[in-house]
């Protein structure tokens, strides 16, 4: 029989119930069962998808959870097909952490199939939908690590599904998660602060894929990507000439590329407006849907944001 557990974190109810399913559009928050509790050695041997993700799983989990990154930096996740090795990597783990709402593209029905016999957990499929936020063709939009406030339920989630499987460090890992979400508040207040120095009129982000919808709503700043939400759709030249025509009636400064897309398509968008006669700025590098190098600044949750913040400010106040 499967257990359905409610809980509460942080005022937020969660039912977790099985890892997600494939379907974009799902209109309920998804739950979470872990079908068995920790039983081996320690540390926990747990696999995060993406860079954030793990970096959130090593935060929260501390000294009892060894944490694998499944993706590294400059990696896709959108497009990303697993290899021979990140599955038998996952069919190892003792739990399995991804980020969710279809942003795994291509590995969300694997996970799927993992459900039954591993702790898999989607983080972001497990955040009340009233936090977040739709495409224009009615998609959840998964890129929910850049408002700091939402990554901060994410660890939330975090700590509940590792107090679930391994109730033994139970209290730790509230206690790591407590210490964790402080650091974030701080986070959250330094991009708030840094966004507001940006004149009002130049508060425009312009980059290769839609992936900072959060960014801009949490730290209001008006943003457009070539791309939707997903780099699995190719960019057309009608979405080219489109954005082409903004930058320049709008007089934007700057554009910013992604460490994790190819940068093609923004090179034609600055090409486009300098037929036009405005010369739009190339910002620098965001790092979007990858962090940075490990062992870099950027290689951490919080230097990547700071990276990011510091990026856009410096190219467009
Ligand atoms: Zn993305």
């Amino acid at each position: 029989m499967r257990m359905t557990y409610c809980l509460c974190v942080l005022g937020l109810s969660l039912t977790l119930l099985g890892c997600s399913s494939n379907d974009k559009h799902e209109t309920g928050p998804k739950a979470l069962t872990v079908p068995k509790k920790h039983q081996g050695s320690y540390p926990i041997k747990a696999v995060g998808t993406t860079g954030m993700v793990a970096d959130l799983v090593r935060n929260v989990g501390g000294e009892h959870v060894e944490v694998h990154q499944l993706l590294g930096a400059d990696i896709d996740p959108h497009v990303y097909k697993p290899t021979d090795k990140d599955t038998s990597r996952l069919a190892g783990a003792d739990i399995i952490f991804y980020s969710g709402l279809h942003l795994e593209g291509k590995m969300s029905e694997m996970f799927e199939r993992m459900a039954s016999k591993n702790a898999c957990i989607g983080v972001a499929d497990l955040l009340d939908r009233k936090l977040l936020a739709k495409d224009e063709e009615n998609a959840w939009d998964p890129h929910i690590w850049f408002d700091v406030a939402l990554w901060s339920k994410a660890a939330g989630v975090v700590g509940e599904a590792l107090a679930l499987y391994d109730p033994a460090n139970a209290t730790t890992y509230k206690a790591n998660l407590a210490r964790y979400q402080k650091e974030l508040d701080d986070l959250h207040g330094f991009v708030e602060r840094r966004i507001a120095e940006i004149p009002e009129k130049h508060r425009v982000l312009i980059t290769s894929h839609d992936a900072f919808r959060y960014f801009g709503r949490a730290y209001k700043i008006e943003v457009h990507g070539i791309q939707g939400i997903s780099t699995d759709v190719e960019a057309s030249v009608a979405d080219i000439t489109r954005l082409v025509n903004f930058i320049v009636e709008r007089k934007v400064r700057a554009v910013f590329v992604e460490t994790s897309v190819n940068p093609r398509n923004m090179d034609a968008l600055i090409e486009g407006c300098a037929k036009k006669g405005h010369q739009v700025a190339r910002g620098g590098t965001l790092f979007s849907d990858a962090m940075g190098e490990e062992g870099t600044p950027e290689g951490t949750y919080a230097g990547m944001i700071r990276h990011n913040v510091n990026t856009v400010v410096t190219a467009l106040k």
